[in-house]
């Protein structure tokens, strides 16, 4: 009694700081349109960017191993969890990575837990991008390492915090590949130029630009041509089903599988879920065209709203920023989007800073061209209706 009473004050605090979140309920499988609260709605805000997560490829492979392994892996990869399924996702995930090695974690939020608790040690500097993933902010916790905080993808800002962290053993950079509120891409070309010229190492996660980014969908080292010591992905997004990974050396897989205690002691990932990642890899690898149309669709998103006056940020991706300043300006423009069979959720203080609250789209390879255009049709109208633009 005393103790729900206790967190029934701790949520009135959270409901007076306007942080109160709930969650709306699917009726349907992922996909480019959902049934949510009895009604269709076009989403806008999905990270299954590639449209694999309910792909014939993926359901079949799974439904097979399923049926074969059962539902469970009943252990730790250590004990009794490890089997030929997550052996021959890791061979394809290194082999899709162009690393020696890969290691599964049973979500990409454990597998930057992992790398971050367990590599850089006590007299360790780790320089974190200021809008870094909350798994990174997290890792950066646990770590025995400090945590200095750069600006954000400002590398001059991260090249003075090199100069400044001279005395430290060992600096580590770590950054999101791609930012998930603002789409923008770290710039990892010039981060590693920095890396060497004040000898750190960088930790990248490539959570968002897995299956997304560069020639073959590798990720930001295939798009910059560079090879960061770690390499951290989702599967749980282009991938189209759940679970992390980590590629990089034989050495960094071998350590991680010894010492991160997110790998050690977590139940393995089910094996039918390896299965439907290793036919995302294929279809990622085959079907270029998937690939391109999404980020046709980002192109053709961001060009018409900036024409029509919106402040639209973030690099070429398919994460969407759509400034709209007022948090409760925000909120009634994602209220009459969804009203007009849309959802794409605003976000505001404290996951974006004060006047940049925004609709963050997110677009995916599902998406048909009719939703797009209806996509940009509702903003011009909403945003005439609303004054946002003139
Ligand atoms: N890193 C980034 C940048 C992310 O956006 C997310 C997921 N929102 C994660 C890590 C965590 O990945 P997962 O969902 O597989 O735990």
């Amino acid at each position: 009694m005393l103790f729900d009473q206790w967190l029934r004050g701790r949520l009135y605090q959270t409901k007076r700081a306007g942080l109160y979140r709930t969650m709306r309920t699917m009726h349907t499988a992922p996909g480019s349109s959902v049934i949510i609260n009895g009604q269709q709605k076009l989403v806008f805000s999905s990270n299954d960017y590639a449209g694999l997560a309910n792909h014939k490829k993926l359901i079949d492979a799974s439904k097979e191993v399923l049926n074969e392994c059962g539902c469970g892996s009943s252990g730790s990869r250590l004990i009794t969890g490890n089997t030929a399924w997550h052996e021959r996702l890791e061979d394809k995930l290194a082999a899709f990575k162009k690393t020696e090695a890969a290691l599964l974690f049973s979500s990409g939020y454990l597998a930057n837990i992992g790398v971050l608790s367990s590599i850089p040690e006590k007299g360790d500097v780790l320089l974190s991008d200021a809008l870094n993933h909350a798994s990174i902010i997290d890792g950066c916790r646990l770590s025995s390492a400090e945590t200095v905080i750069y600006n954000h993808i400002d590398m001059d800002d991260l090249e003075e915090k090199l100069k400044e962290t001279q005395s430290y053993r060992r600096r580590f950079i770590v950054t999101d590949g791609v930012f998930s509120m603002d789409g923008t891409i770290a710039p990892l070309d010039q981060m590693m130029k920095l890396a060497k010229r004040y000898q750190a190492f960088v930790i990248v996660d490539d959570a968002h630009a897995t299956g997304v980014l560069g020639e073959n969908g590798r990720g930001t080292s295939e798009y910059f041509h560079v090879v960061p010591d770690v390499m951290m992905g989702t599967l749980s997004k282009a991938l189209g089903s759940e679970g992390g990974f980590v590629a990089g050396s034989q050495e960094l897989i071998e350590f991680l599988l010894n010492h991160a205690r997110t790998f050690i002691f977590q139940t393995a990932l089910p094996p039918a879920n390896c299965a439907a990642s290793v036919a995302a890899i294929d279809l990622i690898e085959t079907q270029t065209e998937r690939r391109k149309k999404l980020l046709s669709h980002v192109k053709e998103i961001k060009s018409c709203l900036s024409h029509m006056g919106y402040t639209v940020i973030g690099d070429h991706t398919p994460i969407i920023p759509v400034i709209i300043g007022d948090a409760q300006d925000a909120v009634v423009f994602a209220d009459e989007l969804m009203e007009k069979g849309i959802y794409a959720p605003a976000i505001r203080p404290p996951t974006v800073a004060p006047k940049e609250s925004r609709i963050r789209l997110t677009v995916t390879a599902n998406h048909h061209w009719s939703d797009i255009h209806y996509l940009i049709d509702c903003f011009r109208r909403i945003g005439k209706e609303l004054n946002v633009i003139s």
